[in-house]
């Protein structure tokens, strides 16, 4: 299939949801979905995701006042059917009494499309999604992964202006998750069109996206680069919600964040930090001249790394990865670097 031209862009401004019953999904919401790009809405249950997805579809107003824009055309009144949109869920949603090759049709014939148009669609979609000798299975008779490809093609065949995927892998095991993940990394690529994915996975949103919106409480907590949340998160919620981290507290002395187990060696600290952050990658055990000295209180083998948990006498062990060639006992005394380039001070929280 070739790229399309000219993806569209969306803006959400300011978009409150009030559900009949007063729950409050979503804030006054303000997003920009750049053309062509794969933005990745992700947090924990409950924080106003689905719902964003359901604005963009059309299958839920925002409350007076807000507006969703296709480019510069005001969609917030259209219906999801006059939208253009393609949409993939957690649940497949497939038509459980059609055969796979009459699912993936289904757009097309109710655009009454002419039928040989619709069989050459068909075959394009099934060879993209390289299930072929699936066509004329019944959807029963389908894996959870062969599902999600026909969904996948199903919402692809209309030629939809974005593509819209909520939780699309949550139902699958470990590894189809992943196996589908890259797959649908690559076709994304080819395809340049517009996609908004919603996952509560952390691993899955940097992993596809172009961009990451963090969402927390039906606000935005952050918007970045998967780079950029991971390594400046803008808050607390944001540095604990992504990946591991580290907190450690003590103060500023000499060029030094200095705390009860030692001083970590930091020209450009702020004279204020009272708290410092950092990922475990950026810590390692030390041999000689260690800036903290702790004691190991767990050590979890992975085959490819060790994890090590390491009391240095903060409120909660430092977390660190190692090789695991030699053997890390419990009650070890152990001498760690820190990298202060790794260090995050974040603003304290209201
Ligand atoms: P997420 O997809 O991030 O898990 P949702 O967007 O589904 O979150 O839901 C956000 C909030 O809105 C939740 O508190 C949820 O219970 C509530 N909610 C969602 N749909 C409805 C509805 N139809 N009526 C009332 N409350 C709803
Ligand atoms: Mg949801």
């Amino acid at each position: 299939m070739t790229p399309r031209a000219n993806p569209v862009s969306i803006t959400l401004s300011g978009c409150r949801k009030t559900f009949p019953d007063g729950t409050r999904a979503l804030e006054p919401l303000d997003l920009e979905i750049v053309s062509g790009e794969t933005l990745v809405l992700l947090g924990p249950s409950g924080c106003g995701k689905t719902t964003t997805l359901r604005m963009i579809a059309g299958l839920e107003q925002p409350d007076a006042g807000g507006k969703v824009l296709f480019d510069s055309a005001d969609v917030t009144a259209l219906p999801i059917e006059r939208r253009n949109v393609g949409m993939v869920f957690q649940s497949y949603a497939l038509f459980p009494n059609m055969s796979v090759a009459e699912n993936i049709g289904y757009g097309l014939r109710i655009r009454r499309r002419p039928k040989a148009g619709i069989a050459s669609r068909v075959r394009e979609m099934l060879a993209l999604m390289r299930i072929e000798r699936l066509a004329d299975r019944r959807i029963d008779q389908l894996s959870g992964g062969q599902r999600q490809r026909v969904a996948l093609a199903r919402a692809l065949a209309v030629e939809p202006r974005v593509l819209l995927l909520d939780e699309p892998l949550t139902a699958l095991d470990a590894k189809l998750r992943e196996e589908l993940r890259l797959e649908i990394d690559e076709l994304l690529r080819g395809l340049g069109i517009t996609t908004i994915y919603v996952t509560h996975d952390q691993a899955e949103a940097m992993a596809l996206g172009d961009r990451i919106v963090v969402m927390s409480e039906g606000r935005v907590a952050q918007v970045g680069t998967p780079r950029e949340i991971y390594q400046h998160p803008a808050s607390a919620f944001v540095a604990e919600f992504i990946g591991t981290m580290n907190v450690l507290r003590g103060n500023v002395r000499d060029g030094a964040f200095v705390t009860g187990a030692g001083a970590i060696p930091w020209p450009e600290a702020p004279a204020d930090a009272a708290e410092v952050r950092f990922r475990p990658e950026d810590v390692r055990l030390a041999g000689e001249t260690p800036h903290l000295s702790g004691k190991i209180v767990a050590s979890v083998f992975r085959g490819d790394r060790t994890r090590l948990l390491v009391d240095v006498g903060g409120e909660k062990p430092l977390v660190l990865e190692t090789g695991t060639r030699s053997d890390f006992a419990r009650g070890n005394a152990v001498g760690l670097c820190v990298d202060a380039s790794g260090l995050i001070v974040l603003p304290e929280a209201k």
